[in-house]
């Protein structure tokens, strides 16, 4: 891999695996211009691989094996049965007991005992006006 530096030198890169697993840093010794990001994304791009975001904070809530918040009038059996402590007969249960107008109804409509529903509350919601 050849890059060239703003200052016109060109460098010549050995592209290794290693290289991917670390942080790249590269400073030009003609200019001493550090050119790390840019050496860094470029290796990466070379490699196939995407660059390491460089904002931390959310974890993947959008990636498939976590379980999201299910809409109770809407989630079918297989994913409710993913909630904590829900088995098959729980959530045909929810799925019997439909519409919902708020998620606490699971409790008023005694689906669930006031504990069971708290354990999977922050999982299941009312998205959409029970009915049409
Ligand atoms: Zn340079």
């Amino acid at each position: 891999m050849k890059i060239q530096c703003s200052c016109g030198v060109k460098h010549e890169f050995e592209l290794t695996p290693e290289l991917a697993t670390h942080p790249v840093k590269f400073v030009c010794p003609a200019c001493g211009l550090d050119a790390s990001d840019f050496v860094d994304q470029l290796v990466r791009r070379e490699l196939g691989q995407a660059a390491a975001p460089s904002t931390g904070g959310h974890s993947a809530s959008m990636h498939g094996q976590h379980v999201g918040t299910l809409d109770l009038n809407s989630a079918p059996i297989e994913e409710l049965r993913q909630l904590p402590g829900v088995n098959e007969a729980t959530a045909k249960k929810i799925v019997e007991n439909r519409p919902y107008a708020r998620a606490d109804e699971l409790v008023t409509k005694k689906v669930l005992s006031k504990a069971a529903y708290d354990s999977i509350k922050e999982h299941v919601a009312v998205t959409k006006p029970a009915g049409k």
